[in-house]
């Protein structure tokens, strides 16, 4: 036990209240924000100075006022960087021909070397990661005033390279392909909350068959997740309902024998086609192979930009777009020209709490932007 001085903020509400908001936060930015009620208008904000008695493993109370959500630039109904990898060499920059850590023309495939300095970049412009499955859920857990970030990796090829196996079941992977990189950085900043969705073609990570199941078992057991890619990465504008069945059902078929229940219903696009209005791609979204019945939560496009927050008018969880990793001297998408642009006023930043949705109101003054809520509770300041 230990006296602690807390100061809490007495709130004095109209009668004609409708919404009231407690968070909890503790000293730190990555302490948990729990606990929501119904909503009140905040007309004053009075600081109290108490004295109370805690435990060491008590959170205090910290009730965020107006000018914290200001002050921190709270708006969780700005975008979100979802960043699409390729392959990853295990190469220099210097080693390529292209600009900036590409190791292909069209910047699809990246270096180990510039892969690393992203993931230190985003971390050091406040970025903390999230599961792609709780954006599409709508839960987005990143601690106050830092902004989501989500990784895909899309062909499975150079992601998870196998040069064999510890003795506790363990995989030895190559330390320059994608997953070694994640893992130490996972070590090396225990805040960042590091994790990835890899989307899989039939041919999965291309170590055989034996070895990549263990690798998908390994992988949803350490915090990553596996998504659908099609069975044979195919531009499924050029085929038929049927066929797009076959492509979609296959693979959900394929992970459950490997990971029963532990892969997510989302599949990437490849090439980014589909979602279009044309019926036939319903079958991404629903269908049936062999019997058994599948369905989707989400699609995601090949990338360009920013995704809009789940919670916005223009969201659609059947088109998520994504920013393609790629270094192109800061212009036409590349990495740097979409994060100064996320940078420059609309990013997502977060409250904390996952389950409010915290905006500057004149942000919805229009009143439909603000769709999708989740059923969180709606905090407009
Ligand atoms: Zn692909």
């Amino acid at each position: 036990m230990k006296i602690q001085k807390i100061t809490t903020y007495a709130l004095i509400a109209s009668m004609t209240a409708m919404m009231f908001t407690a968070c909890n936060k503790g000293g730190s930015d990555d302490s948990d924000d729990t606990t929501a009620a119904t909503s009140v208008e905040i007309t004053a904000e009075v600081p109290v100075t108490e004295t109370t008695e805690t435990t060491e493993e008590t959170t205090p109370p910290v009730t965020h006022t107006e000018d914290e959500y200001k002050a921190a630039g709270i708006n969780e109904l700005n975008s979100v960087p979802i960043l699409m990898y390729h392959r990853i060499y295990g190469m220099t920059n210097a080693e390529t021909e292209y600009t900036g850590g590409n190791v292909d023309e069209s910047g699809y495939n990246r270096t180990s070397e510039a892969f690393e300095a992203d993931l230190r970049s985003f971390y050091e412009q406040g970025y903390r990661m999230m599961r792609l499955s709780d954006f599409v859920d709508g839960y987005i857990d990143v601690p106050f005033g830092y902004c989501p970030l989500i990784l895909t990796f899309d062909d499975g090829i150079r992601d998870a390279v196998l040069e064999g196996w510890n003795e506790d079941g363990s995989p030895i992977f190559d330390p320059t392909c994608a997953i070694a990189i994640l893992e130490k950085i996972k070590a090396e900043y225990p805040d960042y909350n590091v994790t990835a969705t890899f989307f899989l073609n039939k041919d999965l990570f291309g170590n055989g068959e034996e070895n990549d199941r263990k690798i998908l078992q390994w992988m949803v057991d350490n915090g990553y997740d596996i998504g659908n890619h099609t069975r044979d990465h195919v531009k499924l504008d050029e085929y038929e309902a049927d066929e797009i069945q076959d492509q979609i059902g296959y693979m959900y078929q394929y992970l459950e024998q490997i990971i029963p229940g532990q892969y997510v219903n989302i599949v990437a696009l490849p090439f980014g086609q589909a979602g279009e209005s044309d019926p036939k791609f319903d079958k991404i979204f629903a269908g049936t192979y062999e019997g058994t019945e599948y369905t989707s939560r989400a699609a995601l496009l090949c990338g360009w930009t920013r995704s809009y927050s789940p919670f916005v008018r223009d969201y659609d969880n059947r088109a998520i777009r994504r920013i393609r990793a790629y270094d192109n001297n800061g212009v036409d998408w590349d990495i740097e020209d979409n994060f100064n642009q996320l940078n420059n006023g609309v990013r997502y930043v977060s409250d904390g709490d996952p389950n409010t949705i915290v905006f500057p109101a004149e942000d919805n003054s229009s009143g439909d932007w603000l769709k999708n809520t989740f059923d969180h509770q709606v905090i407009p300041y």
